[in-house]
């Protein structure tokens, strides 16, 4: 997805960008409200994320002359504290949804899926794919032709680094620390089960992919010749 990122703490905006553009999303900054508008106007994006306090025009004007434009794209406001006042006023300017800050980077994630499919982002942009299989970011289904399951969350995180390293290796010390965030030995046994939990759903789905363990190193993914 396309996603306008408004946001006048410079170092907050740039974090902001790198996760979005490491989730496969483009991501625009702007760090006032004038500009903010000026881009949001132009009808481009997906998703507006928009903060409330920025210099020149505030996010709750931004976000009211957006929606008198007749731009509805989706807007999720952040918001510094938890203020009751905010979210009202934010609601009444035409606001999808709230953040208040400090937020965890899943959560945004989530939230910004939320609002894309509002909009009906493509699809393709929601989805991982490997061989005939693919993995849905937005409602965790791993799904071959007409057959699917859902995954649970670490089932997902697990599968989603492994969707984008395709044929090559995820390192076991990186898929502890991006899903568990430290990486032990009680996790990387807590891993090998969620990964058979995963071949079990594979298999259940049909698909011909496979999750191979390099021992000591990681797992890749490869994808089965059919019909044999
Ligand atoms: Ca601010």
């Amino acid at each position: 997805m396309k996603i306008l990122v408004v946001e006048d703490e410079v170092r907050l905006a740039e974090a902001l960008q790198q996760i979005l553009v490491k989730n496969r999303h483009a991501a625009d900054l702007e760090h006032n409200g004038v500009s903010g508008l000026d881009q949001a106007l132009t009808g481009l994006y997906d998703v507006i994320i928009l903060d409330i306090m920025l210099p020149k025009m505030n996010g709750i004007e931004v976000l009211r002359q957006l929606r008198k434009a007749g731009i509805a794209t989706p807007v999720l406001l952040l918001t510094a504290r938890d203020e009751a006042s905010d979210k009202v006023s934010g609601l009444d300017s035409g606001a999808d949804d709230y953040l208040t800050k400090p937020f965890n980077t899943e959560e945004l994630l989530a939230r910004v899926r939320a609002l894309g499919r509002r909009r009906g982002a493509p699809i393709a942009d929601d989805q991982l794919k490997f061989g005939d299989t693919t993995l849905d970011l937005s409602t965790y289904e791993l799904a071959c032709h007409d057959k699917s399951v859902r995954l649970g969350m670490k089932e997902f995180q697990i599968m989603e680094i492994f969707m984008a390293n395709g044929s090559r290796i995820a390192g076991k010390e990186d898929l502890l620390s991006k899903v568990w965030g430290y990486d032990s030995e009680a996790e990387y046994n807590n891993l090998e089960v969620y990964v058979s939990f995963l071949r079990k759903k594979l298999a259940h789905i049909h698909s011909p992919v496979v999750i191979r363990t390099v021992r000591g190193v990681g797992y890749a993914l490869s994808q089965e010749e059919s019909g044999t």
